[in-house]
């Protein structure tokens, strides 16, 4: 295998930040002077203590989050919060949930095994290449909640808007887009997203929940699933993922080092301008997301044949590139481009794009 690294545009786990990896490997048989790995650690060592703490710290201050949310570092994945979501939300038994593509319907599935949900959107008739407008949406006043994914990762739309529900808490999957914009945390009852894409590695699940909305879980809950308990014992009821959280530690203070989410945004903003600019000027690749709600983290896109699909896909691991390849869902191509992805790699991309319709077009 060749030393030199690929530009991975894998949709997760994802490519992380070379200084994180390389901060990674340095502290790996000694963590600061501790004489052993984080992955050896006791998750009661005071060692351990200040990297969960750190983790947190460096998260609420990113984000903002506002005092009154707990952050829960989980485990099973952002799937898990499929289930428990609803068995600790909904205190009077009915939730709307919009659906925008695979994992919001997933979750959708998921909750009708606990109370009345109901479905207060969908773009599943136009292949999800679109978010549901404000109007659309049939929010009921009372609901527990309203559910939503804010970035869709396989077909590569993301909502543009918080919707308004009337101070039904919203609910939002983020795990293709968390820490790749700035967002009020106020304007949610509950965030969560699964590390593996913009935050680190999996195994480690980020809950972000307001206060108030603990304690009402359904009887019968898991004690591993109820919120209020992994929020009154700091996430350590048991042995958290340790060393995904200490990953999560990092790539937060490799983000404080680009400048902040301001400055992530801003250039997670020129990254998708300038494959969307190129996707628009040319006849030969079609974007799969209607424009007003393309994401700026996964990018779809096909060419004028599957035959051409696959052989884009073949010769851009040639060209250095890998996990192009579209989910089966949408077909054609998928450039995910998380925060880890450099601007060069969008560059590179591009430049093979221009190179493969030069030969293969017309
Ligand atoms: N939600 C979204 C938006 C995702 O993209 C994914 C995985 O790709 C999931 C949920 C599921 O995450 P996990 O594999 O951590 O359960």
């Amino acid at each position: 295998m060749a030393d030199k690294r690929i530009f991975n545009f894998s949709a997760g786990p994802s490519m992380l930040p070379e200084e994180v990896l390389r901060t990674a490997s340095e502290q790996m048989l000694n963590y600061k002077g501790s004489g052993m790995s984080v992955m050896e650690m006791s998750h009661r060592s005071s060692a351990y203590d200040q990297i969960i703490k750190e983790a947190q710290r460096r998260l609420r201050a990113l984000l903002q989050i506002p005092d009154n949310y707990k952050v829960l570092f989980l485990q099973g994945g952002a799937s898990t919060q499929f289930s428990a979501i609803p068995m600790n939300l909904l205190r009077s038994g009915s939730a709307d949930y919009v659906i925008t593509g695979h994992f919001a319907n997933l979750a959708y599935k998921e909750a009708t095994k606990y109370g009345a949900i109901q479905v207060a959107g969908s773009t599943q008739e136009e292949n999800f290449s679109r978010i549901p407008t404000q109007e659309e949406l049939q929010l009921r006043k009372d609901a527990d909640y309203v559910y939503l994914c804010s970035n869709n990762t396989i077909y590569g739309t993301q909502w543009k808007y918080v919707p308004q529900t009337q101070g039904v808490p919203i609910v939002a999957d983020m795990s293709s887009d968390i820490l790749s914009r700035t967002i009020d945390v106020s304007q949610y009852g509950l965030i969560f997203a699964g590390a593996q894409k913009n935050m680190g590695i999996a195994g480690v699940t980020v809950v972000i929940v307001r206060e108030d909305l603990l304690g009402f879980q359904l009887a019968g809950t898991p004690t591993m699933l109820n919120y209020q308990i992994m929020a009154d014992k700091d996430s350590m009821y048991n042995t958290p993922p340790t060393y995904a959280i200490y990953i999560l530690g990092l790539v937060l203070e490799w983000i404080e080092r680009q400048g902040g989410l301001e400055a992530i945004e801003a250039r997670n903003e020129r990254k998708a301008k300038l494959l969307y600019d190129y996707l628009d000027s040319s006849t030969f690749y079609q974007a799969a997301a209607q424009k007003q709600d393309r994401s700026l983290m996964n990018v779809t896109f096909c060419t004028p044949s599957k035959e051409l699909d696959a052989l884009f896909v073949s010769e851009s691991i040639k060209a250095g590139m890998s996990n192009l390849k579209g989910h089966r869902a949408v077909g054609g191509i998928r450039a995910s481009i998380y925060n880890a992805m450099p601007m060069e790699g969008v560059e590179h991309l591009v430049a093979f794009m221009k190179a493969f319709e030069a030969t293969n077009g017309g």
